[in-house]
């Protein structure tokens, strides 16, 4: 696997201002291990170069010169010279070379953005048939049979499920906070240990905020169609603490008109019987228990502080105690985990029947960890995480889970998705509607983000203060934020 360090430039003669981000994305499908040299003096005692651009004669190019190898290749420049077609002309050409010197086919093909699965659905409000969706995409990104097969199945169960009206919305709630903080988390978290005594202060203000909340949804005529209380872990704090912030969003928001009202139990070391009956006391109809792996050895590695036999017990009491739509979170390619560890985890999982099923692959924190190591991941480990993925894209759906969103990130290994899978019915809307960015979110709580959806499709984002500190102690500013809110839902 290449392991060196490349330069790149991109060469735009007609005066176009092209970014090599898109550029960038393509090559690091190929060499995840490379690093771009982004030092312009030290790049030019660089050899290794990616070089794009455009040509007088009217043609785009590619050209990879790699350890003393180098390969080519021309095409017509588009018909209409615009920045997105150009850089799409030269990534097709750049995948075409990479392809042929690295002898690796991607799975995704060139598609490097997050959102394979809403490219399927605008081809199919536009008139297209599942069939001639798939065809187009997979002719325009060289997308495998398989990822476009689950990419066609989760457009197609999606799509009757997605709100059509402005004025329905989201609502999340954010509870920042975990026993101890896992090894592989990029999410805002805080460890009790460190947040303990922030945390009345921060539900006191949280409650208030959720209350404001409440009044801008009345006032703006919109109805809440799905709640999701995250984290974090929000089953961290006391049974007390919970009941208090669930009693709010229940005085000041109409549970009542929403599909869905979930509660991320998240780690079974935060499971209570007590936890669990104020969660369904206060009117949430859905919980996870996010083991994420069964393999105990697995679970230390990851900084975990329970066993696979909490987790499984913790599913066990919910299910005794009622709850009919439990999902279960997993990830493919945790630390120490193995293709036979995930095989086992999997048929655990399924032993138990949750009602749905989220198959992440990891994400490593940082960019840079990718670069030399892949992770500490050897070719054959990744090899065995494409297994994983591919094993769970076979036996979910066997046992009568779909596929119902899936979303791709940047620095996962292997360059893979994250699925959700639901039994017919249990698909969560909150999952689908923070991937597809199409319906209004309003948000509570730390490091929490608003989105407004407007009804041409425009986003606008407010972002709450990334740590408890901060949002209690400047929660004037929270405050201030609500207000931009208001305003800005003036255009639904
Ligand atoms: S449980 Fe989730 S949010 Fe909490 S530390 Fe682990 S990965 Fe991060």
């Amino acid at each position: 696997m290449y392991t060196g360090t490349y330069r790149t430039e991109c060469r735009f003669d007609c005066g176009t201002l092209l970014s090599s981000y898109e550029i960038l994305n393509t090559v690091r499908i190929f060499l995840p291990g490379g690093k771009c040299c982004s030092d312009p003096e030290q790049a030019q005692n660089v050899s290794d170069c990616i070089l794009v651009g455009q040509r007088a004669d009217g043609t785009v190019y590619a050209e990879v010169r790699l350890e003393d190898r180098t390969v080519t290749r021309t095409a017509p420049a588009p018909v209409t010279p615009d920045e997105d077609a150009l850089e799409f002309a030269v990534c097709s050409l750049l995948y075409e070379v990479l392809r042929e010197m690295t002898g690796y086919t991607p799975p995704w093909g060139l598609i490097t953005g997050i959102r394979p699965v809403r490219k399927v659905i605008q081809l199919l409000e536009n008139g297209k048939t599942p069939d001639e969706a798939a065809a187009f995409l997979r002719r325009k990104y060289h997308i495998s049979a398989e990822k476009m097969q689950l990419a066609l199945d989760t457009a197609l169960v999606q799509q009757p499920i997605l709100p059509h009206s402005p004025k329905e919305i989201g609502f999340y709630v954010s509870i920042p906070f975990c026993p101890t903080r896992c090894s592989y988390c990029s999410f805002v978290s805080h460890s009790m240990q460190s947040a303990y005594k922030l945390i009345p202060d921060y539900i006191a203000r949280l409650c208030e905020e959720i209350e404001v909340c409440g009044q801008i949804i009345r006032e703006h005529g919109l109805t809440v169609q799905s709640v999701y209380i995250g984290g974090g872990t929000p089953t961290s704090i006391t049974a007390e603490q919970l009941r208090q912030v669930m009693e709010t969003v229940r005085s000041h928001i109409d549970i009542g008109s929403a599909r869905e009202y979930t509660v991320e139990a998240g780690r079974a070391d935060t499971i209570t019987a007590e936890k669990l009956r104020v969660i369904q006391e206060e009117g949430a109809t859905r919980i996870s228990v996010n083991p994420q792996t069964l393999q105990d050895n697995v679970l230390q590695a990851i900084g975990r502080d329970h066993t696979a036999q909490q987790a499984v017990d913790a599913f066990r009491l919910a299910r005794s105690m009622g709850f009919d739509d439990i999902n279960m979170d997993l990830i493919a390619g945790l630390p120490s985990d193995t293709l036979t560890g995930f095989t086992d985890t999997l048929e655990k999982i399924l032993a138990l029947a949750p009602d749905s099923i989220t198959v992440h692959t990891l994400t490593l924190k940082r960019a840079a960890d990718l670069h030399g190591s892949l992770g500490g991941r050897s070719s054959g480990e990744l090899a065995d995480v494409m297994e994983m993925a591919a094993l769970s894209a076979k036996s979910l759906p066997a046992h009568g889970y779909r596929p119902y969103y899936l979303y791709r990130q940047k620095n996962t290994l292997g360059n893979l998705e994250n699925v959700g899978y639901a039994r017919q019915g249990k698909e969560n809307l909150y999952n689908i509607l923070i991937m597809d960015e199409t319906q209004t979110i309003l948000a509570a709580g730390c490091a929490a983000s608003t989105k407004i959806v407007s009804p041409s499709g425009d986003i606008s984002r407010i972002i709450n203060h990334k740590f408890p500190y901060e949002y209690i102690h400047r929660f004037d500013q929270i405050l201030l934020k609500k207000q931009k809110t208001r305003e800005l839902l003036a255009c639904l």
